[in-house]
């Protein structure tokens, strides 16, 4: 008997579900499901993971004026566009630890000993940088409110780059399968060796992390952590407000070195050695966020991050590409534009479709949700009818 006949555990068979081009049966995919959330799944409650499409691709919807009995076949998942849900729902048990593995519950990079240095040192000059100004205000070098808004700048920074640090930058978790879309135009879809795990396109493995990361740009040491769909938002607020700390100071400086002649607005003299080490600081911070800033919104624009553009350009293929570009709702979500300055997770609208892979668990929930509105939807029709 060779090992290929060795019968396959559910394991790996659940990994599996992913890969293979024909929808999983119905009860593999929930005895699947049941060791994913560790809970009993009602086969009567259970929802059929296939769904019926026409000639043109398109996921039949029942009619309303058919008869029902023939058009038996579950809701497809679809949804009118600007219509969400938050799905909050996760029953695996939550796990005070820290790691970048599926079982860890907080996301930390705690194995890349230079990513700590570097991120440690991120914060080392930030504060520096932050007493340096407040020392300019306490010696009246600078009025009061322009001390009190470098520091707020600086402070978002910092924040930014701790939620950036410290948020999943969109691993792929080992239940992942193709998305519906995904199973229909192809019958195969890549895998990652190292993971085991269905590859959504655009993802990465990512070897400090060891994880496949949806929509990685790329693994930033500064960060120590990835920047892929997940947390690109929080690591773009980072550069945009490091940016404007460093802009800020060196037009305050400036215009000290060049506009002040009184008594008024000299720095005094402790002060003026940190101002001095401080400008060369702010000089490097604003060329070098200004060339990431200048990338990111460039893979956006393109919808070739950092990993893939140096592939393409190292193979000549970079003018091939048909990427489409990436829209800013799917880096910074839905939920109103006063969230998009502050570090806070962002609401996707289609959470499946920007990280590029779909959930067994997930998908059925979503089902569920789709046949209570069904359901919801034939109640207000028919108080409708009785009505009139
Ligand atoms: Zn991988
Ligand atoms: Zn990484």
């Amino acid at each position: 008997m060779s090992s290929f006949d060795t019968p396959k555990n559910e394991n790996a068979m659940c990994t599996e579900i992913g890969t293979s081009s024909s929808p999983p049966q119905p009860s593999l995919l929930r005895s699947c499901l049941s060791s994913a959330c560790g809970c009993q799944i009602d086969p009567s409650e259970y929802l059929e993971y296939s769904f019926k499409y026409n000639k043109n691709g398109e996921a039949i919807i029942p009619d309303d004026d058919d008869n029902q009995q023939q058009n038996s076949q579950p809701l497809p998942r679809i949804r009118a566009p600007g219509e969400y849900y938050v799905d909050t729902y996760n029953d695996a048990p939550w796990s005070f630890s820290f790691g970048t593995g599926e079982e860890n519950g907080i996301w930390m990079n705690s194995g890349d000993q230079a990513g700590s240095i570097m991120a440690t040192l991120v914060w080392l000059l930030m504060t520096y940088s932050a007493v340096t100004v407040t020392l300019l205000t306490v010696t009246e070098g600078i009025p009061p409110i322009l001390g009190m808004i470098y520091t707020y700048l600086c402070a978002m920074a910092l924040a930014c780059h701790a939620k950036t640090s410290l948020t999943d930058p969109g691993s792929v978790p080992r239940s992942a399968v193709p998305q519906e879309e995904q199973r229909r135009e192809s019958p195969s879809h890549s895998m990652c060796g190292q993971c085991q795990t269905f590859k959504p396109p655009m993802s990465h493995h990512c070897r400090i992390c060891n994880r496949c990361v949806s929509r990685m740009d790329h693994h930033c040491p500064w960060m120590n952590n990835c920047v892929g769909a997940a947390n690109l938002k929080h690591f773009m607020l980072f550069l945009i407000y490091t940016w404007t700390c460093a802009a800020y100071s060196l037009v305050l400086f400036g215009w000290n070195y060049f506009f002040c002649a009184d008594e008024d607005c000299t720095f005094h003299v402790l002060v003026i050695h940190l101002v001095r080490a401080m400008t060369f600081l702010c000089i490097g911070a604003f060329l070098f966020t200004s060339s990431m800033l200048m990338n990111v919104t460039y893979g956006l624009m393109t919808g070739i991050g950092t990993i893939d553009r140096l592939k393409k350009k190292a193979t000549n293929t970079m003018s091939q590409s048909d990427e489409e570009p990436i829209p800013l709702k799917d880096v910074f979500g839905i939920a109103g534009y006063h969230t998009w300055p502050f570090p806070v997770d962002p609401v996707f609208d289609d959470y499946d479709r920007v990280m590029g892979y779909s959930m067994p668990q997930r998908l059925v929930r979503e089902q569920q949700f789709m046949e209570q509105a069904a359901v919801k939807q034939q109640k207000a029709n028919a108080g409708t009818v009785e009505m009139t």
